[in-house]
């Protein structure tokens, strides 16, 4: 396997067959964000991935499902992606579902034919990094598109029965947006219904450039205490009919997990009672701690 740097994959994808096909983020421009750090995007050559998806079909596997391994895979051209599903389908017939990291731009660069394509294909479940709904804070941190043109993109992939899970990160605005960024968020979670949406607190990343902005008071984080409400206020927000709620990385100060809305009071009142436990003083500083990065080892997958 063709591993080319770091590589992420959501906890909810530990049953998919990793498949390589790029490192870093095409993006690489927000300012809250150093995953990659000075990873250069690059993509493995299409006759790698063809390699790789081949050795694999030399084993009896039992997977169901592929996760193409990259920041954003979804940025490859229509054709590129529609070689590797059809690679995929001819060599692993078992294989049912295709996922991967996008970006809204990645959707936004293909037409709704293409999309329906690429559904038809296998693509389903994809994650895509939101963050938020507020355009202000998308243009703040450089997210790269504004919230109509989420919009628009996530509802091209409802029309092409391509499911996705959001990403929303609470505390982007700072506290003096805070309670606007959930409400934007959850008008454009409530628009678009997403299949998952996972909430994460704003984690300060070594090296990210809000660090040196938080350094210099160009940028306040929200307090803990702040965070835990902003998460309520986007589940009271919320009217959504069948999505997952995840909160349980590990950078999420209280995990909880459900569905949304059959669940809502359930989640509302664990958060009410996690904060609760909290003492006042934790409650009133930012959250300082930053989980270990943990690399995966590429011999694992096969
Ligand atoms: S948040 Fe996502 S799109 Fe932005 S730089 Fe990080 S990996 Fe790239």
């Amino acid at each position: 396997m063709h591993f080319l740097g770091d590589t992420y994959r959501p906890p909810f994808e530990e049953k998919s067959l990793l498949i390589p096909v790029s490192a870093g983020c095409s993006h690489n421009r927000c300012k809250f964000c150093n995953l990659y750090g000075e990873t250069e995007f690059q993509v493995n050559p299409l006759e790698v991935i063809e390699e790789d998806i081949n050795s694999v079909a030399k084993y009896r596997t039992l997977y169901k499902r592929v996760f193409l391994v990259g920041g954003d895979p979804f940025t490859l051209p229509f054709e590129s992606l529609k070689f590797i599903a059809e690679t995929i389908n001819e060599k692993l017939p078992r294989i049912e579902s295709i996922g991967c990291h996008a970006s809204i731009m990645n959707v936004m660069a293909k037409t709704p034919e293409q999309l329906q394509e690429l559904s038809e294909l296998g693509f389903d479940g994809i994650n895509i990094g939101l963050e938020t709904g507020l355009d202000a804070v998308l243009d703040y941190m450089d997210k790269g598109y504004t919230s109509a043109e989420a919009k628009e993109a996530l509802l091209n992939l409802n029309d092409a029965r391509i499911s996705y899970n959001l990403n929303l990160v609470t505390g982007l605005g700072g506290p003096e947006l805070s309670m606007e960024n959930a409400d934007a968020s959850a008008e454009l979670l409530n628009e678009v219904q997403p299949k998952l949406v996972m909430v994460a607190p704003l984690h300060m990343e070594p090296g990210a450039e809000l660090e040196k902005m938080e350094e210099t008071g160009e940028f306040t984080q929200c307090t803990l205490g702040q965070i835990i409400d902003e998460q309520i206020r986007v589940l009271q927000r919320s009217e959504l009919e069948d999505t997952i709620y995840f909160g349980m990385q590990s950078v999420n100060p209280i995990r909880t997990n459900g569905t949304l809305n059959a669940d809502k009071e359930y989640l509302i009142k664990e958060l009410e009672a996690g904060r609760s436990r909290f003492p006042e003083h934790q409650l009133n500083e930012p959250i300082r701690w930053f989980p270990p990065k943990v690399k995966l080892n590429a011999t694992r997958t096969m």
